[in-house]
């Protein structure tokens, strides 16, 4: 650190929690198959590199995700560190019993702020979504297990636009009397913008106190990290992101994916905020898993490195004239 290291911005956290969700929102719409081998080498290296809170995978029907068809597999090879928190997503009872039989530290359930996402996206109205969640927290609960909530497009929806504070805040509602109490806000297409973000924060801290409130962004029209910066000014502590920001839409071919996790640890540390992790090591294995894979990946400090990784003079040509 040199003297002009940055201190937190006044009300800002000092400390978030970086949460990465490649291995499952990055990876579920590729079509080229990723090893399972990889995707456990890859995880276990971002353990190394610091990382404790991942979002593993997703124990839905085989057939719908062939990508994640894996799920027991990834969780069994894990490097199990003191203070890892190893979470899967469930859509139904069906993957309950198998993400409670795989050992995961925590289950996700999902449900769209949108009636005709839900619709489209799960296939049925958001009240039968609601209704069917009951069956997943008690096989969480009988196994021991914590259950989250998830609220897709809870900053826009694809079909609907612009979504009412008021549609989230039933979802999360919904969550609070099944006894969830950590919530993650989804800007599944990447709609949110900084002023959506401190709005629908303000609101689920008005109305729900009690909630642990987590961000989830994408960085669709590349606003994703000016997000972080306003819920870092409304104190919240649990940011999702993906190695080398993985990830597409797909309402919008050819879209950027989730905020990137380097970026975002790279913002974080240039603000004072501690994550735990070890920057250079995280470029290292996004670098690592793009070579790997083959994938061109939209992560930025993966390429240029941090500002102070200082280049020597002798090594760009002298500029003539
Ligand atoms: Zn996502």
């Amino acid at each position: 650190m040199n003297d002009r290291a940055a201190t937190p911005f006044a009300g800002y956290p000092a400390r978030v929690e970086v949460v990465e969700v490649g291995p499952r929102d990055g990876l579920q719409s590729l079509r080229e198959q990723i090893p399972t081998e990889v995707k456990i080498a890859t995880i276990n290296a971002l353990i190394a590199a610091g990382l404790r809170r991942f979002e593993a995978t997703s124990f839905v029907s085989p057939r719908a995700v062939p990508q994640l068809a894996d799920a027991a597999g990834v969780i069994a090879g894990i490097d199990r560190v003191p203070g890892l928190h190893v979470t899967a997503l469930v859509p139904n009872a069906r993957g309950a019993e198998a993400a409670a039989a795989a050992g995961v530290d925590a289950m996700v359930v999902f449900v769209s702020a949108s009636e005709s996402h839900n619709l489209k996206n799960l296939n049925r109205p958001r009240a039968e979504s609601i209704a069917g969640l009951a069956a997943v927290r008690d096989i969480a609960g009988g196994a021991g297990i914590a259950v989250q909530g998830a609220v897709a497009t809870a900053f826009g929806c694809p079909f609907e636009g612009d979504v009412p504070v008021a549609s989230v805040l039933d979802v999360a509602r919904a969550y609070r009397d099944l006894g969830i109490r950590h919530l993650t806000l989804g800007d599944t297409t990447g709609m949110a913008t900084p002023p959506l973000v401190a709005a629908l924060c303000r609101a689920l801290r008005a109305e729900l106190p009690e909630m642990e409130i987590a961000l989830h962004f994408h960085n669709t029209r590349g606003v994703g990290l000016a997000n972080v910066m306003a819920g870092l000014a409304e104190g919240v502590t649990f940011y999702e992101s993906a190695l080398g920001g993985l990830g597409g839409c797909p309402f919008a071919p050819g879209a950027t994916g989730n905020i990137c996790t380097e970026d975002l640890v790279y913002l974080l540390h240039e603000c004072g905020i501690g994550t735990g992790v070890d920057l250079d090591r995280l470029c290292n294995v996004a670098r690592g898993f793009a070579e790997t894979t083959g994938l061109d990946l939209p992560g930025q400090v993966m390429k240029a490195g941090p500002r102070l990784a200082l280049s020597p003079l002798s090594s760009v040509a002298t500029a003539c004239g």
